[in-house]
């Protein structure tokens, strides 16, 4: 029989686009199987499970999924025997203490003896075992920031993104006590065909991921002010540099990261270059 490799999704909820949208970015095909516990890509060895987050860490330990898209959240407070292999770059969010907003709060001694909601406990208690602060942690399964506001806690530990669940419920955000991201997980005990088949997926995923961050950009500049032009694309080995039909200009073609990009714009204007096109790049393989 040729391998396959079973990989678990979350079935809905925060990350199940972007998990979706970065297989097909891999040029996986897979049915829309949303309202099915299972299906499978008709262009890859590839079989979808899709369940609850929080039960992904325990299927893939248990082998019943070979690999997983997950926040790096919910595995550490899982704590099951899986690899991290790769950080996929989207649920993006940290996971915070906040304490209602009129609580003066001076530093994590302050969190001495409260009562802390989350959904967390291990982490949580970590982190207070960490930096030697004792309090009751009340573990909650959900709308956790609703506990001081009737009286159930004194502060609150979940996740955040922009902060406006807070906000709203007039918590104030005093600890961050982990940066968190979807990351791909791994059975510990791959046989060698799935290995090969997760290096496959992995190689396309890191194409993907790279392209995002590049840009191509192509620019006009005049021929008396090229090579200072030149240096200022950072981190290029070799542009490629064309004559334009017009004598004394050249086109000239780099790639670089995006970010960069937006610090060296007003820089390479002013030395003359003009026309200049960024364009998204779809897979990048060095
Ligand atoms: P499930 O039904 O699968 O158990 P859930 O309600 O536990 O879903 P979601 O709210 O869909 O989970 O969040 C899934 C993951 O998305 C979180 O564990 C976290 O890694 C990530 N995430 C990113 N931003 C946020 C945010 N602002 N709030 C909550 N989770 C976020
Ligand atoms: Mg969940």
């Amino acid at each position: 029989m040729s391998a396959k490799l079973k990989i678990a999704v979350q079935k809905s909820g925060r990350l199940h686009d972007d998990s979706m949208k970065l297989l097909k970015e891999c040029g996986i095909d897979v049915n829309n199987g949303v309202n099915r516990l299972k299906t499978e890509a008709s262009n890859f060895p590839l079989e979808l499970f899709f369940l609850r987050d929080d039960d992904i860490p325990q299927y893939v330990e248990d082998g019943v999924a070979d690999i997983g898209m997950v926040g790096e959240n919910v595995v550490f407070e899982k704590e099951k025997q899986v690899k991290i292999v790769e950080k996929l770059g989207f649920g993006k969010c940290r996971l915070s203490i906040a304490v209602p907003k009129n609580v003066e709060y001076n530093g994590i001694n302050d969190l001495h003896n409260m009562r802390i909601a989350t959904s967390y406990p291990v982490i949580v208690a970590d982190y207070l075992k960490k930096h030697k602060v004792q309090a009751e942690i009340h573990e909650i399964s959900g709308s956790v920031e609703i506990a001081p506001g009737i009286g159930l806690a004194d502060a609150i530990c979940d996740l955040v993104s922009s902060g406006s669940t807070l906000f709203m419920n007039g918590l104030k955000e005093v600890e961050v006590m982990l940066k968190s991201e979807a990351v791909l997980v791994a059975n510990k005990d791959l046989t060698a065909a799935q290995q090969q088949l997760l290096d496959k997926l992995l190689f396309r995923m890191r194409a993907v991921r790279k392209a995002k961050n590049n840009k191509y950009i192509l620019l006009n500049a005049p021929n008396d002010n090229l090579e200072k032009i030149i240096s200022l694309l950072p981190g290029m080995k070799s542009p490629t540099v064309l004559p334009l039909a017009e004598a004394g200009w050249s086109s000239v073609h780099s790639v670089l990261n995006e970010n960069e990009f937006w610090d060296i714009i007003e820089s390479l204007k002013e030395a003359g270059a003009q026309g200049i096109l960024v364009v998204p790049i779809e897979k990048m393989i060095i």
